[in-house]
């Protein structure tokens, strides 16, 4: 468990705080262009970043001390997080590698699978990504159609993912399939560790509408998984997916402990500087609506933050039950959508042409607009946040689901069982 505040064996915070200054001062480059780029070389740069954090002692603060990192509380991480904004970090690292697949096997691995694989993660050495959405479908994750059939100590995998953000890139995943269809379809699926670059795995690209080509197809064909390889137990793999999805709505709403560095990502949204900045390229700093619009970028980041506290501190506590991350994730997503049309009202007809070899803010801000959207789908879209909000926090009736006691098997899809 990880504790929320320092305790009296822990170093105090402020001392980890100072520890952390001299340390990112004189190790960790300055913020600066390409911090948000999604290209191999950057993706390379933050596993050296990485590796710079578990060389100087500060990688993996709040993972167990047994397994390579530093065993300290949230309040530690916080100050670290604080620490860090003005330096380039392994921002891509934190989703999924270590606030979700990292953060799952922290919970469900065994101690053998822990010592294997938590210390190259923290190394930077082993990317991680989910496999859970299928072509079939995301939403309904338990409608999982790909199989694992057991054979002695192996699992034989068929079927395909998609959606898979960098798995080209990536060495492991956490693959959700189906190992009993003669039970209803929440209780027949297991998870497993799945190497990515192995006989059996193809991986095709997918390129997005930004001309990125992150998200990939994976076809699997008689892939095999040694049994040591099952994280959690077999048949019950949805509660490892179930813990998995409240870590990822923690990560990408910016509420993980597991996650180092400041919460800006891939959003779209840009940072306050960088909506600032955008006014400064326009010249409309001192226009009243363009301050307006400023102002509410910042309020909606400032609201957003004592949410992330309020929530997870309810959480870490027990105040609020683990499905209260989709709060976080909901109003993250939302917050996303609203400052990215900040950002293009203020920077103006730059965001749709700017010059090739030098976009400016305004490009930057409507390049990364175009995949903004995202935000409300990765991780469970807001509709299905405001379901688990409906059913699970508010306690409202459940909706309905014709398939819920059905052994898999005989359920219909596309028009027949199978
Ligand atoms: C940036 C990004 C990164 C991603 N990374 C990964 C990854 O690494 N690994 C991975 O496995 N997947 C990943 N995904 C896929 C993501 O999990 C799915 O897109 C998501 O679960 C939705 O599934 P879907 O796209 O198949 O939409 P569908 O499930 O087909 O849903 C279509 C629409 O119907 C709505 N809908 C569906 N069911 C309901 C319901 N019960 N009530 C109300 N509305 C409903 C949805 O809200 C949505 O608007 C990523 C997606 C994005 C955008």
């Amino acid at each position: 468990m990880i504790e929320t505040r320092a305790t009296d064996d822990m170093e105090p915070v402020e001392d980890f705080r100072a520890r952390a200054r001299a340390f990112l001062e004189a190790t960790m480059p300055p913020l600066g262009d390409g911090w948000n780029d999604r290209s191999d070389e950057r993706r390379d740069r933050e596993r050296e970043l990485q590796a710079l954090l578990w060389q100087g002692g500060f990688a993996g603060i709040c993972f167990p001390k047994e397994y390579g990192g530093l065993g300290l509380s949230q309040e530690h991480q916080r100050a670290f997080t604080a620490e860090s904004t003005p330096y380039d970090m392994p921002f891509s690292l934190n989703v999924p590698t270590l606030g979700i697949l990292a953060a799952t096997l922290v919970e469900f691995g065994t101690h053998d699978q822990k010592l294997r694989y938590l210390p190259g993660i923290l190394r930077g050495e082993e990317l991680w990504v989910q496999f859970l959405s299928e072509p079939s479908g995301g939403s309904d994750l338990a409608g999982c159609l790909t199989r694992a059939d057991r054979d002695g100590d192996v699992f034989m995998l068929n079927g395909s993912k998609i959606w898979s953000s960098a798995a080209y890139a990536s060495d492991y995943a956490m693959c959700l399939a189906r190992t009993n269809w003669d039970v209803p379809k929440h209780r027949g699926l297991t998870m497993f560790i799945m190497k990515i670059h192995q006989p059996g795995v193809t991986v095709e690209q997918i390129r997005q509408v930004d001309g990125t080509l992150e998200f990939c197809q994976e076809f699997f064909d008689d892939v095999q998984i040694p049994a040591s390889d099952v994280v959690g137990e077999i048949d019950d793999g949805w509660t490892v997916a179930s813990r998995l999805l409240v870590h990822e709505r923690l990560a990408v709403g910016g509420g993980s402990p597991y996650t180092s560095g400041a919460s800006f990502g891939h959003d779209g949204s840009g940072t306050d500087t960088t909506i600032l900045d955008a006014a400064q390229e326009a010249g409309t700093t001192r226009d009243p609506h363009v301050r307006q619009l400023l102002a509410e970028a910042h309020v909606r980041q400032m609201v957003g933050g004592q949410l992330v506290k309020r929530v997870t501190e309810g959480m870490a506590s027990g105040a609020l039950p683990p499905p209260a991350g989709s709060v976080i994730k909901l109003f993250g997503a939302t917050n996303v959508m609203r400052r990215s049309e900040i950002g293009l009202e203020i920077a103006g007809a730059g965001v749709v042409a700017w010059p090739a070899d030098s976009p400016g803010v305004a490009g930057d801000l409507g390049r990364a607009s175009l995949s903004r959207q995202g935000v409300s789908l990765g991780g469970g879209s807001n509709e299905i946040q405001r379901n688990i909000i409906r059913e699970r926090l508010l306690g409202r009736p459940r909706e309905a689901a014709a398939d819920r006691d059905i052994p898999y098997r005989d359920v219909r899809r596309g028009g027949s069982a199978s």
